[in-house]
């Protein structure tokens, strides 16, 4: 191609979303060019740290095995005992209840309606899935017994979700330039988008596009929009990503007149190991996270509660809580977990890089954690006698929201409420990481990027974390990266059909 022609499509960014994308405009017979900031070692965004983990619509085992899970071994599936549906209604009900009905109703109509056909898409580019037996089952006599409505990962967590895609736009003959940014969007005289000024390793470029599809994540990773947003003390949060996610896409989308839409004073945020470093670790990837909060106790350095830690299952109150330590003195807190409980927590707490420590007593706990020791010790046994008696031994059950709960505390426990009376006990130390920001662009259904009269800017698309609407509040775990995937595929077929047209 000459070095003055335009592609048919840009997409920006080269995470999930991106790649998705480019893949899908690809498919429209469209030459695409993918711009990624980050070097090619630093590739993958926010995908390349996750779990890989997709909440989507579908009928149990039997039926995924036919499409999805169509390379699962019969050890594995002998292995589980229950993977239950997610049907559209439960998945729209879970959405709207954590974001206090405030999704957008026509993109969480598209992101749930073509959730499951966008994962049969995915395996067709060969990205191979397997069911998360690690982290979203119980073992019950012997047996996986899924729960929370994320139960699926793609092969090789979000290193292999990445890699996977990569290939897969390698085989469709997308270019991809690395250690490219984009600055601003390019315009011709009628407002259309015809191009982006990137700046790479030889300065500043202006390549030209037919269509443009902005997929480079949120603005997680810059302190200054965080403060702007969020309020005081949010620059030192934790970053539990990328720290290529500096809003470029979104201000240079508002800076041509683009719509700001969705939860801008609010975003993914968790509780997260406090010795991490300030952006993600590409070893340690997740494993920061510390998630078995619902089978223990969070209390502040006070030694005070001050979260429902069962109040749901972990995938519906995990993105929020990050922010309620956020508000805690020091922004830290400590979960707390007795012999009882303590062998079920997840494999993230047996990680070295753990911040962490065990005492027979609460008071050496206490002591050894900086928790005030009284303040500890009355929160405690306040906890304790609200417990309901012999709870362990009759209906507790982590698998299910087992309904038992404490009774008359200000703060209550509402599922999974054990006495914290048996030692050693176990206390690991966390701070807020934050995940990504909910406030973004606004999209139509076709994923074309609005102005600020709710006019489709001629030329430009969006998807994945830099689109807002979905999500305020809270969010349902393994909805990110399906919305970077429903969305990416719509907003790349549509650009590339635009280009082909024109
Ligand atoms: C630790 C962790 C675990 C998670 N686990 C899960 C999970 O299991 N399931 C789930 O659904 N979600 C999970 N998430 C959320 C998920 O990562 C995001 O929702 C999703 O990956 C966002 O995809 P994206 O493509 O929009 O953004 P990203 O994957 O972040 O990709 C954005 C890309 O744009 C690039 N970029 C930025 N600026 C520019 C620029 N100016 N020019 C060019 N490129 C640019 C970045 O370098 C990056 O590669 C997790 C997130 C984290 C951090």
């Amino acid at each position: 191609m000459a070095a003055d022609e335009a592609w048919d499509v840009i997409v920006v960014g080269a995470g999930n979303a991106a790649l998705c994308a480019a893949l899908s405009a690809a498919e429209q017979g469209s030459r695409v060019l993918v711009l990624e900031k980050a070097t090619i070692e630093d590739r993958g965004g926010n995908s390349t740290f996750t779990a890989g983990g997709f909440r989507f619509c579908h009928d149990g085992v039997e039926d995924l095995r036919q499409d999805i899970l169509d390379d699962m071994t019969e050890g594995e599936y002998d292995s589980i005992g229950n993977l239950p549906p997610l049907s559209e209604e439960t998945f729209m009900e879970v959405l709207m209840r954590v974001t206090e009905h405030n999704a957008d109703e026509d993109l969480a109509n598209i992101l749930i309606g073509q959730s499951r056909e966008t994962m049969r898409w995915m395996r067709s580019h060969k990205i191979r899935f397997i069911p998360m037996f690690g982290r979203q089952s119980f073992k019950i006599e012997g047996k996986h017994h899924f729960y929370g409505g994320v139960n699926i990962e793609a092969v090789g967590g979000g290193w292999g979700l990445v890699d996977m895609l990569v290939q897969a736009c390698e085989r469709m003959g997308i270019t991809i330039r690395y250690e490219t940014g984009l600055r601003e969007l390019i315009q011709d005289r009628k407002g259309a988008v015809i191009g982006v000024r990137a700046f790479g390793p030889d300065g500043y470029e202006d390549i030209m596009g037919k269509a443009v599809v902005l997929a480079c994540g949120g603005f997680e990773s810059n302190p200054e929009m965080r403060v702007r947003y969020f309020g005081p003390g949010w620059e030192l949060c934790r970053v539990r990503g990328t720290q290529h996610n500096t809003g470029d896409g979104i201000n240079a989308a508002l800076g041509i007149g683009a719509r700001p839409h969705g939860g801008w004073s609010s975003c993914h945020a968790v509780q997260w190991d406090i010795s991490a470093p300030p952006y993600g670790d590409r070893v340690v990837l997740d494993n920061f996270q510390k998630h078995s909060y619902p089978i223990g106790v969070v209390v502040n350095m006070d030694g005070k509660r001050f979260l429902d830690e069962g109040a749901d299952y972990r995938n519906h109150t995990y993105a929020k809580y990050g922010k309620e330590v956020m508000k805690q003195p020091g922004r830290a807190a400590v979960q707390i977990f007795d012999a009882k409980t303590h062998d079920n927590v997840r494999d993230e707490y047996r990680i070295r890089e753990v911040t962490k420590a065990s005492s027979d007593t609460l008071e050496g706990l206490a002591e050894q954690l900086d928790i005030d020791v009284e303040g500890l010790k009355k929160t405690i046994a306040e906890f304790n006698a609200a417990c309901q008696p012999n709870a362990f031994e009759s209906e507790y059950n982590p698998s299910i929201l087992d309904g038992v709960c404490t009774k008359g505390l200000e703060v209550p426990k509402s599922n999974w409420a054990l006495p914290i009376d048996t030692p050693p006990y176990h206390g690991y130390v966390v701070t807020c990481g934050i995940t990504f920001t909910f406030g973004g662009l606004k999209i139509d259904t076709d994923a074309r990027v609005l102005d600020l009269t709710d006019k489709p800017i001629p030329g430009l698309y969006a998807a994945g974390e830099l689109v807002g609407g979905l999500f305020y509040q809270n969010y349902p775990g393994g909805t990110g990266l399906l919305n970077g995937s429903v969305f990416g595929r719509l907003a790349g077929k549509n650009a590339g059909q635009l280009s082909k047209a024109s």
